[in-house]
């Protein structure tokens, strides 16, 4: 199990195992549990500013410490929760956890920093979305323009009528919540419909940046990337930079900030709040 296999090691656990009826029957009956017993835990990855080295805000990624199966990466269980929906009470409970989280930091006097949030499809879709956002706002005291909420452009995205979509990204902006397209280049979306989303950021998908490597070296489509995002008025993100040379790359091509490997993998709680209050500052190359 996950403490055999030592510290911040994860299990190999392979999805396609999960092909049979009754293995995602047992997989929804453990999330369940998982959900009840608290099993869920956050890590948090730096993003830092290509321009000033520092770091201006954390993404959180969910892990399950499940008993029975180990600590799990969100690859192995979020399909599983959004097709059962339960996806909508753990979600709920990230959204929670990360905005106490990021409440903490600012009473802290860490002013710069914002929280990123990855949300589903399944819970966007869900009727009281917007107020439920708000109300954890509210209940832990995190003002607004310090949350950003990260929303994948994947086949799912193509799937919700846009006018609904616009509707209710644009409460969440008007409300001061910062929206991020992650992923960004590996969906669907039509770059009109982009243009209407009301976006803050654009993380360009990691995919863009690895093709930067001692392979190969093709810049040109992170770089269109980049200029996307510019031409649309809104940050841009390199995600998954893990060698100097991207680095040097996104610091090239005007990314406004990067996450990655290179900088710093997602860290437990009390290891992203040691980091925070060393006040550490980057070299951008
Ligand atoms: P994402 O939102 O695109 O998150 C970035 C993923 O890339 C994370 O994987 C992160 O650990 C990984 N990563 C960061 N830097 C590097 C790098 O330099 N190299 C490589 N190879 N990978 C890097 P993780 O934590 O396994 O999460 C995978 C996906 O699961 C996320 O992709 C997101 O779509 C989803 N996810 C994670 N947490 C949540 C959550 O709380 N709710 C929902 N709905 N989805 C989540
Ligand atoms: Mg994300
Ligand atoms: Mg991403
Ligand atoms: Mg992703």
């Amino acid at each position: 199990n996950a403490k055999e296999a030592g510290k911040g090691k994860y299990v190999l656990f392979d999805p396609a195992y999960l092909r049979t009826f009754n293995e995602r029957i047992q997989l929804e009956t453990q999330l369940r549990h998982g959900i009840e017993n608290k099993e869920f835990i956050l890590h948090y990855q730096p993003k830092i500013s290509l321009r000033t080295g520092r770091i201006m805000g954390f993404e959180a990624l969910i892990r399950w410490n499940s008993p029975a199966l180990g600590l799990l990466a969100p690859l192995a269980f979020i399909r599983i929760a959004e097709d059962s929906r339960l996806i909508v009470p753990i979600g709920e409970w990230v959204l929670a956890e990360s905005c106490r989280f990021a409440a903490q930091l600012q009473a802290e006097g860490y002013g710069q920093l914002r929280i990123s949030v990855n949300i589903s499809i399944v819970q966007l879709m869900q009727e009281d979305f917007v107020d439920m956002v708000l109300r954890i706002l509210r209940n832990t005291g995190l003002p607004p323009e310090h949350l950003e909420l990260e929303i994948t452009e994947s086949v799912s995205i193509g799937m919700v009528a846009p006018g609904i979509l616009i509707a209710k990204l644009g409460r969440l902006q008007a409300a001061g919540v910062h929206l991020a397209l992650d992923d960004f280049g590996t969906g669907y979306i039509s770059l009109s419909y982009l243009q209407q989303l009301p976006l803050t950021t654009l993380k360009v998908s990691r995919s863009f940046i690895a093709q930067i490597s001692d392979q190969g070296d093709d810049r040109s489509l992170a770089r269109a990337m980049v200029l996307i995002g510019r031409r649309l008025g809104l940050n841009v993100v390199a995600e998954g930079v893990e060698t100097v040379k991207q680095l040097e790359h996104a610091k090239q091509s005007k990314y406004d900030l990067i996450q990655g490997f290179y900088i710093s993998r997602p860290l437990p709680e009390e290891e992203a709040l040691s980091l925070i209050r060393s006040n550490k500052v980057y070299k951008m190359c």
